[in-house]
């Protein structure tokens, strides 16, 4: 098969499962690296915000798919999950926000390998900024609270990219944009209880974001106030209040249930070898194993925001 014919190919199986994509030359990599430079000069980057968040990215393809040609990014819709834990006798309910699941990368990454090693190509996964290629691609433009938005479709995806060594015919590169609508919109910027967002400039405050606190393990500040928290992970305050999101505000899964035993062994940080076997399925089952060490520490400002 050609080239095109294996991308027609691609997006199909993307449009049929439901979700977007967008597909652009590698020679795009080098000016990811420079936007993000470029960023971190003009919008001063909080510096443990950007040694953590933003030094990891690898901006080569040299040793992991040396002739590569492309990138696709794709981006899947993805619920708000809901957990139920039972605590002195009462079912509270705790959210995770959508993009969390990783498990749909591991089978798109499957999926699309099926799809192209057949042919002679293949494909790998990336560490670049999902959100930059994604908006930069033209498959998504930023709020002003610096989630990404699929247009007419909300924010509720979640983004993942591949290096490819298939050659692209349309070559798309747009410039970072923020969505139209957000010119005349400050909802986000009203309901973020830290203070955040800030309309005089176009990176939020990542220092002052809950979700920057909530997933790693460092003490929370003093200016977040428990109250301020709303999900085990991450925080929805300016998602949720948004026009964009209005369609997928109210989609919820269920995803799993703890017994008042399950809450009291995860509240007492009991080490994740010691809890039961079933429990620890359970936390994988939602891709919360790896960041199992934070949530004592965030479960408990949920269960016990007084
Ligand atoms: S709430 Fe309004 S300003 Fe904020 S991202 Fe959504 S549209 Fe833009
Ligand atoms: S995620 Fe929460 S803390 Fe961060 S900007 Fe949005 S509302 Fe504010």
């Amino acid at each position: 098969m050609m080239h095109s014919d294996i991308i027609s190919s691609i997006f199909s199986f993307i449009v049929n499962a439901g979700y977007v994509a967008k597909i652009t030359s590698i020679e795009h990599l080098k000016e990811l690296e420079d936007d993000l430079a470029i960023r971190k000069r003009k919008d001063k980057f909080d510096e443990n915000f950007y040694k953590e968040r933003l030094t990891s990215f690898k901006f080569t393809t040299d040793t992991v798919l040396p002739d590569a040609k492309s990138i696709i990014v794709i981006a899947v819709p993805q619920p708000t999950v809901v957990l139920i834990f039972r605590r002195n006798g009462i079912d509270q309910q705790v959210i995770i926000p959508p993009t969390y699941d990783y498990s749909v990368n591991i089978e798109i990454e499957k999926r699309l390998k099926e799809i192209i090693k057949p042919e002679g190509f293949n494909i790998c996964t990336t560490s670049i900024p999902l959100k930059l290629i994604a908006v930069r691609s033209g498959l998504a433009e930023y709020g002003r609270n610096n989630i990404c938005y699929i247009p007419g479709k909300g924010s509720f995806f979640r983004l993942m990219a591949f290096f490819s060594n298939l050659q692209c015919k349309e070559d798309i590169w747009k410039p970072v944009c923020m969505m139209e609508r957000c010119k005349r919109c400050k909802a986000c910027m009203l309901a973020c209880p830290t203070g955040a967002i800030d309309d005089r400039r176009f990176l939020i405050y990542a220092e002052k974001c809950i979700s920057f606190h909530n997933e790693h393990g460092i003490d929370f500040p003093e200016n977040i106030d428990r109250s301020f928290h709303n999900c085990l992970l991450g925080c929805l305050k300016c998602q949720i209040v948004c026009p964009e999101n209005k369609k997928t505000v109210k989609w919820f899964e269920v995803g799993a249930q703890f017994s008042e035993f399950e809450t009291s062994v995860i509240l007492n940080g009991i080490s994740l070898k010691e809890i039961p076997y079933s429990t620890q399925k359970k936390l994988d089952r939602l891709g919360l194993i790896d960041d199992y060490s934070l949530l004592a520490r965030n479960l408990s400002v949920l269960l016990e925001p007084s």
